[in-house]
């Protein structure tokens, strides 16, 4: 079993990573659902700060500014049901997370490693309660490297780009994917023991299943809870 938590060694995180749009919070999602894990979207941790930072009128390019505002701010995170939720000076910025304005700076954001390094913190948390599910770009890499189960998912870019602009998105997501991968500290990478799984051809419930196969092959021993049958 995973070494990922000394006090605690049933317990373990699966690392979901991947460019944007690549199904990952669906994906984690559903396979949360079917073996009855917790599902933390980190890439809300990274929305919520630059959300925070826009509406303080602070320039995201303003690196010593969004540094300085970190140590004004509470950030909380926690979980309902089986899934994170986060909150910043009790504030829940809701749908905003995903507006264009936020899309469009959220990689500037999380390229500042103090930024990185406060909510990295506050991701190894979750699993002092709980075994998780985490999807984002470093999970694997700089999260829990130690984790055996970690799947890295891709779809090819027009997909992606369709999957955006059919939920209404405005989102430059091959910007953002160059900028996650391009920067210095914790790039958007293949992790070591990771698996890639292409979702181009796959309906979501085709695509939990070959995850679920895949993390079976890691050594995860997979309980699935039943389904209710209404
Ligand atoms: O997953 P999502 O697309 O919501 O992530 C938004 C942005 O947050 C990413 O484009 C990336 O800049 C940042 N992010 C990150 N590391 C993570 C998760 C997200 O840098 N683990």
């Amino acid at each position: 079993m995973s070494p990922n938590h000394p006090a605690h060694p049933s317990r373990f995180a699966i690392a979901i990573d991947g460019p944007a749009a690549s199904g990952k919070s669906t994906l984690a999602r559903e396979i949360a659902k079917r073996l009855g894990l917790v599902m933390i979207n980190s890439g809300a941790m990274y929305r919520a700060v630059t959300w925070k930072v826009l509406q303080q009128n602070i320039d995201p390019a303003d690196t010593a500014a969004v540094i300085a505002l970190l140590d004004r701010i509470h950030i909380h995170c926690g979980e309902t049901g089986m899934t994170s939720t986060c909150t910043i000076d009790g504030a829940d910025p809701g749908d905003e997370l995903r507006s264009e304005v936020v899309n469009a700076n959220v990689s500037a954001i999380s390229a500042i490693p103090e930024v990185r390094d406060l909510l990295v913190k506050l991701q190894r948390n979750y699993l002092d309660h709980t075994s998780i599910i985490m999807e984002g770009r470093d999970i694997g890499s700089v999260v829990f490297p130690e984790t055996p189960f970690k799947i890295y998912i891709d779809a090819h870019e027009d997909v992606r780009a369709s999957r955006r602009s059919d939920a209404g998105e405005v989102d430059s997501i091959a910007a953002r994917d160059a900028a996650d991968s391009e920067r210095v500290t914790a790039p958007l990478i293949v992790a070591e023991g990771a698996v890639v799984l292409d979702t181009s051809h796959h309906t979501i419930e085709s695509a939990v299943d070959a995850a679920i196969e895949i993390l079976k092959q890691q050594g995860l021993p997979v309980q699935e809870t039943p389904s209710i049958v209404p």
